[in-house]
């Protein structure tokens, strides 16, 4: 095989690209591989740790997931854990915080404690709090206004304290851990930062891959794990065509001091397609609180490098009739119009504060908007896939295979709790594509 001949390219290095990186040159007997990533290190976009939440999303807390969505979280969950362990990177890149999902009022409390009796079977270790329990480990919740007396509503939680279980995880550290671990599997391994690939072609079995700089690949297979932009690069090979992205983003604000002493999610409102406003003890920050995400539609697929990707934005968007009639048909519901457009104010400076701070005082209610800063560069995007067929936003992860031999992945939240299971998916497909082995033994003593 000549330098630039690979069984297997990945093109993006965030942590979908590095978990698959690290599984096919442990985990199979593919012997080429390559990583090739467009900015100068592993994970500089979503999956840093400053532009996502840094919660191993497992659905314990979650109010967003049902029952079944938990259940599968929850096995990619364990493998973050799995992983973590493996790498000895507890209190390194991995973490075990306070958590819990906060029900605030009489009829969200009943929600609550319905949850917690369907949940603890999946959850053994989930723990239901009352009022006077909040109050013992996580004061600032159930106190109010002026943190004095008790909070006026009634208040309920689920969840974990402390050193319980893992909950926390810096998944820009833990991709840099992939990529370092995938090159040490004796294999054949490339990992090329600063190449951003613009064409793609199948050719003579394979495909051929080009940069902008005019470096060239050849792969016998390919999977696209390059976040909003796969599906910019599957229309530029001419599938996915019924798909088009509408790329969320979020940002967060910060809290000049800890005040809260774990994650503290708030009940989801079941009309909304993201997950409701939480605080979070920031790896980043000092462990200071860090109040978000909000969700904000930007004409572009990647934030903090100016407007270079709005260009790509709008070709992935697709906008025509067909387009307009969905957005219509999305914008129609008042609440999540008024939602989306309540989030353009959290972005306009000083006034912002004062707004945010009206919605996270259902956390913690005596927060003041000279408690909080807007968190300047922290933040990503979410980039949501639209079904054009079905007229309708896909939850979740989306997949293209409808080339045989090339991937691409789109993974908005929890992808990076679901970095580990997605590669197992795509090892196996690629294993099964080329004729390779997939060494289940190994992958289920080790991840499972
Ligand atoms: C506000 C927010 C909060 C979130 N919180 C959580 C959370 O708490 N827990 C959780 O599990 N998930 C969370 N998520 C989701 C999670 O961050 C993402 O699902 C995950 O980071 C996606 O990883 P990725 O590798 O697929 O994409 P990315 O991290 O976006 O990586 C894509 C990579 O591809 C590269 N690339 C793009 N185009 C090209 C090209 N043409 N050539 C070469 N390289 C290219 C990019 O430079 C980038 O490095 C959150 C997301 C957001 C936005």
């Amino acid at each position: 095989m000549s330098q630039n001949e690979f069984d297997v390219l990945i093109i993006g290095a965030g942590i979908s690209g590095a978990a698959l990186f690290y599984e096919l040159a442990r985990y199979t007997d593919i012997k080429n591989i390559a990583l090739i990533e467009k900015y100068n290190a592993p994970a500089t976009l979503n999956s840093k740790g400053t532009s996502n939440s840094q919660t191993i999303h497992c659905g314990d807390i979650e109010t967003n997931y049902t029952f079944e969505k938990a259940k599968k979280v929850k096995r990619t969950a364990d493998m973050i854990i799995k992983y973590g362990k493996l790498q000895n990177a507890e209190n390194k890149f991995m973490f075990s915080h306070q958590k819990m999902a906060l029900a605030v009022g009489d009829s969200e409390c009943e929600y609550m404690k319905t949850r917690y009796e369907e949940f603890k079977e999946l959850y053994p270790y989930i723990k239901f709090f009352d009022k006077t329990k909040i109050k013992e480990i996580e004061p600032r919740v159930a106190l109010d206004e002026n943190f004095s007396n008790d909070r006026p509503e009634n208040i309920a939680g689920m969840g974990i304290e402390a050193g319980e279980v893992f909950t926390t995880v810096d998944y820009g550290k833990m991709s840099e851990s992939l990529v370092e671990q995938g090159q040490k599997q004796g294999k054949n391994t490339l990992v090329a930062f600063n190449q951003e690939v613009n064409f793609i072609e199948k050719k003579d079995g394979g495909f051929y891959i080009r940069t902008t700089d005019y470096k060239e690949y050849h792969a016998k297979a390919l999977v696209v794990n390059a976040g909003a932009h796969s599906l910019f690069l599957a229309h530029k090979l001419g599938v996915g065509l019924d798909k088009c992205c509408w790329p969320v983003a979020g940002s967060f604000y910060l809290t000049k001091q800890k005040l809260l002493n774990g994650k503290v999610y708030m009940v989801q409102n079941p009309k909304l397609p993201f997950a409701a406003l939480h605080g979070d003890p920031d790896l980043l920050a000092d462990m200071n609180t860090r109040f978000g995400p909000t969700a904000l539609v930007l004409p572009k697929l990647e934030r903090y490098h100016g407007l270079k990707s709005m260009p790509e934005f709008f070709s992935t968007l697709k906008i025509d009739r067909l387009f307009m009639k969905i957005a219509f048909d999305i914008m129609k519901d008042s609440m999540v119009r008024n939602y989306l457009l309540y989030n353009y104010l959290y972005e306009i400076p000083i006034f912002n504060r004062y707004l945010f701070v009206k919605n996270a005082k259902k956390i913690v209610p005596s927060l003041k908007p000279s408690d909080i800063y807007y968190a300047d560069g922290f933040g990503g995007v979410r980039p949501q896939v639209i079904d054009r067929t079905k007229g309708e936003i896909m939850l979740g992860e989306a997949s293209i295979t409808d080339v045989e031999g090339v991937i691409f992945n789109m993974t908005p939240s929890p992808g990076a709790t679901s970095c580990l299971g997605n590669a197992e998916r795509d090892c196996k497909i690629v294993c099964k594509y080329l004729g390779q082995k997939f060494d289940e033994d190994k992958f289920t003593s080790e991840l499972l």
